[in-house]
């Protein structure tokens, strides 16, 4: 299979590109590296069925010509984190939109190519009485738009809505994919994600910054499960169309318990402060208390079962900081 990943030097889409690899594809990766990175993917360039390109997926002419080449695209490319989302609204909407747009009008235009998008458990929005567990057919809740963090949730809906429109319209096979809190070696928390920066802290024993009360609950998924998740799905042809939940229930943790553990496991010596919203993100943030996702559709489509338990993640992610030459 020759797989194009967008966004392919980034967290993710590098992981992805690795189990690709190995299991015999061809991968090709476009990433602007807006939070990708080269070192992500420099152990792959060696490898003959692996081209990259450090460019733009709003270059045409590019993209045209990797498209045409391709079986199936992974489009991973997007500005992802809480912290950049706030920082960088405009990009954000603007990549996030008009990017997604590129790729699904050349995926239609040059072959019909198979298109996986990525998409994120940020569409479901605000918290709600009595309410946790997400599925898929779930409403979404959202905040007013002075809120920069809404967005995010809105330009990846308006992703999904694109996706499904392409897909009624021009039978173009599309597979929605929603990943809840992916973790793994590689992530950095320099947009905001909270193991990554627990990790950091931690070993640097700098104080570990609990954001609110701490008693909000997330699942934890590591990245070698999402990618062979989204690898199941890519699999299987009668599944376009739809958006599935990606994520690991059995790994929920309050961010008060979260940051105890990573402490335990580096033997810290970091304090653990808490910090109010308003001075973490920006005034009138909103956070959810609790998001666990509904893989119940995942599972009957695929067989898939997550594997990798919270202890072993964050294992893996400690050791991942401990080689590298700073703490980043
Ligand atoms: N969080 C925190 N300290 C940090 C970064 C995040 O306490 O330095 C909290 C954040 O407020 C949220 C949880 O950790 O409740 C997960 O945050 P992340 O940005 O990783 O993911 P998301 O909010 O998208 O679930």
């Amino acid at each position: 299979m020759r797989c194009l990943i967008t966004g392919g030097a980034g967290f993710i889409g590098s992981h992805l590109a690795e189990a690709l690899l190995q299991r015999g594809d061809t991968v090709t990766v476009i990433d602007n590296l807006s939070t990708g990175r080269v070192e992500n993917i420099a152990h792959l360039k060696e490898m003959k069925d692996f081209t990259y390109y450090i460019d733009t997926i709003m270059n045409k002419t590019l993209m045209i010509e990797l498209v045409e080449k391709c079986d199936v695209i992974y489009h991973l490319a997007a500005a992802v984190g809480v912290r950049y989302v706030i920082d960088h609204p405009l990009e954000t909407i603007l990549t996030n939109v008009g990017g997604t747009e590129m790729v699904l009008s050349l995926a239609h235009e040059y072959g019909n190519k198979k298109v996986l998008i990525a998409s994120t458990s940020e569409i479901y929005g605000k918290d709600r009485p009595g309410k946790s567990v997400f599925n898929e057919n779930d409403d979404r809740v959202l905040g007013p738009t002075s809120i920069s963090r809404w967005s995010y949730s809105c330009t990846k809906a308006l992703d999904e809505f694109l996706a499904l429109a392409y897909f009624k319209e021009k039978k173009l096979p599309v597979t929605i994919i929603r990943f809840f809190n992916t973790c793994g070696p590689r992530q950095t928390g320099r947009y905001g994600m909270v193991v990554p920066r627990f990790v950091r802290q931690a070993l640097a024993n700098e104080p570990i910054t609990i954001y609110g009360d701490g008693k909000q609950t997330r699942c934890f998924t590591d990245v070698s499960d999402a990618v062979k998740a989204v690898m199941l799905l890519a699999d299987v042809q009668r599944l376009y169309g739809e958006a599935y939940n990606i994520g690991n229930p059995a790994n929920k943790v309050t961010i008060n318990a979260l940051a105890k553990r990573i402490k335990e496991l580096t033997g810290s010596r970091s304090p653990i402060h808490h910090i109010p919203y308003d001075k973490a993100y920006e005034k009138g943030f909103e956070d959810m208390r609790h998001r666990e996702p509904d893989i119940t559709k995942l599972k009957r489509s695929t067989k898939f079962k997550p594997e990798i338990e919270i202890d072993e993640l964050l294992s893996r992610i400690v050791m991942d900081f401990k080689h590298k030459p700073k703490f980043t």
